[in-house]
């Protein structure tokens, strides 16, 4: 039997923006002008209508309130009419267990359902009706997961070409076609542009962000949004790849700039403010381990947290005694060396291995600056900074000594394994910050500042090139032997 109602009957419509089956938006206002007339057709009264402006899809986050003020009506008796309007089938609700309780209520009530497009009204307490208005129900929700899908494959299509996405970032500003509104291109602002390319220039040149920050304050250089740019935002500016015209689509990313394995990395449809170069040089001055510490006196030793004690594996440390200054195992003081020997010998090495022809084209190999590699950085930057707060705490006095000497050989062994890594996806990029190949690298190295020169042994120095450098104890105890014989290298294999 098919559902009646009665001319007296009052509709009360549930009216939010759909698509029509051309594409085409269907207004409130044009779904309730399709719905007057049905009404006057059946001779129903229409109340006051429930309107939404949001999509009803799961997958959209925006409230919907008056589609909650429906439900709650209808579960506080205050519904008031005997017929629910309805444009389309979906726009009830597009997660099915909204929309089974919504049917449920309108059983429970004896209110029936109008859906506009289908012309048809459905009374919930037929079970045939029933079974049609839930089956809408799971063709949306299909619909919509679907939409959502697609959605998600765009955003990695766009990535894939190179086309922007997102904000407009600092430096850019966008051109839009005046009719279709479609973006056309991404193009320098130039006062912005400016400020950008100085920033890099700068940093490359080896100018601290404290102090472009305070230059950009008092030049009145401010952020899109009027405020003083503090380091931290200049240096998440000089940290985007985008200036250097590359496209990062990185669906993994949960933070900050830790980029997940997933990054993928592609040529953008915009201009570079930078060049490449300049950017994996400002990059990797940013990432350095130099940068991490917070105690501006521990850059100045060649060897200290990179040489290594042969007795408990600890790393070693410089120290003024009275013995004068030296390397001190800097765990439990296991070993303790010259501290000029080992700087003198250590450096030799280096200079050694750098001049060896069969190291050349290694160290002008091509650089590579994939996802993976800046991983790996970070996490040895992290792990280092995890070990630098550890003695912090032991030093105010947090922790333990012996609760810091149970964990630090777990967080050792985890930098050690970061490190190995790093070696072997980095090309020798921070050589070639200060270091020519081919000109006089002796006279190069001898000038470079220290933070450069650790990071370039730290570097050398790792299992997979030159090998650990490892201090062993003294053959000839209570009695000095040439440093010599006090260090080997301990390689990965
Ligand atoms: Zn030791």
């Amino acid at each position: 039997m098919p559902p009646t109602t009665t001319d007296a009957d009052t509709a009360r419509e549930y009216l939010r923006v759909s698509r029509d089956k051309s594409g085409r938006e269907r207004s409130p206002e044009e779904q309730h002008r399709d719905h007057q007339g049905i009404a006057a057709e059946r001779g129903w009264t229409l109340g006051d209508p429930y309107k939404d402006i949001g999509s009803a899809s799961r997958y959209a986050a925006k409230a919907r309130e008056d589609f909650d003020r429906l439900v709650d009506d209808l579960t506080a008796d205050r519904f008031d009419a005997q017929v629910l309007f309805l444009w389309e089938g979906s726009r009830g609700s597009r997660r099915t267990n909204e929309w089974v309780r919504l049917i449920e209520l309108c059983e429970d009530r004896s209110v029936k359902i109008f859906i506009y497009t289908y012309e048809r009204l459905f009374d919930p307490a037929n079970p045939y009706d029933r079974a049609d208005l839930l089956e809408l129900a799971i063709k949306s929700e299909l619909a919509s997961a679907e939409t959502s899908k697609r959605t998600r494959r765009a955003a990695a299509a766009t990535a894939a070409a190179g086309r922007p996405s997102g904000r407009c970032p600092y430096g850019y500003q966008r051109r839009y076609d005046p009719v279709t509104r479609k973006l056309v291109a991404q193009d320098e602002e130039p006062i912005e542009a400016a400020v950008v390319r100085e920033l890099f220039d700068r940093l490359h040149a080896g100018h601290s962000l404290r102090s472009i920050e305070k230059d950009f304050e008092a030049r009145g250089v401010r952020s899109r949004s009027g405020k003083v740019f503090s380091s931290q935002h200049l240096r998440s500016l000089a940290m985007n790849p985008t200036y250097s015209g590359q496209r990062v689509h990185d669906p993994g990313r949960t933070s900050g700039h830790t980029l997940s394995p997933k990054a993928t990395f592609t040529q953008a449809t915009w201009p570079a403010l930078v060049t490449r170069t300049v950017f994996l040089a400002v990059r990797r001055r940013l990432t350095a381990p130099e940068r991490v510490t917070t105690r501006p006196g521990r850059a100045v030793h060649l060897l200290s947290m990179i040489g290594v004690c042969d007795v408990c594996e600890g790393p070693i440390a410089a120290r003024s005694g009275s013995r004068g200054q030296e390397y001190v195992c800097h765990r439990k003081g296991c070993v303790r060396v010259g501290y000029d020997e080992l700087n003198t010998f250590a450096e030799a090495a280096i200079l050694d291995y750098l001049t060896r022809p069969e190291n050349q084209a290694w160290w002008t190999a091509h650089d590579d600056d994939d996802a993976a590699l800046f991983a790996a950085r970070e996490q040895v930057a992290e792990i280092r900074a995890e070990l630098d707060d550890l003695a912090d705490q032991v030093g105010a006095g947090l922790v333990s000594a012996t609760l810091a000497a149970r964990a630090e050989p777990a967080i050792v062994a985890r930098l050690a394994a970061a490190q190995e890594r790093e070696a072997e996806l980095t090309t020798p990029a921070p050589l070639r910050d200060f270091l020519t190949p081919g000109a006089d690298v002796v006279q190069q190295w001898k000038v470079a500042p220290m933070p450069a020169r650790r990071e370039a042994v730290r570097l050398l120095f790792s299992p997979a090139l030159c090998g650990q450098l490892r201090v062993r104890r003294s053959p000839t105890p209570g009695h000095r032997s040439p440093v010599e014989d006090r260090v080997w290298w301990k390689a990965t294999h």
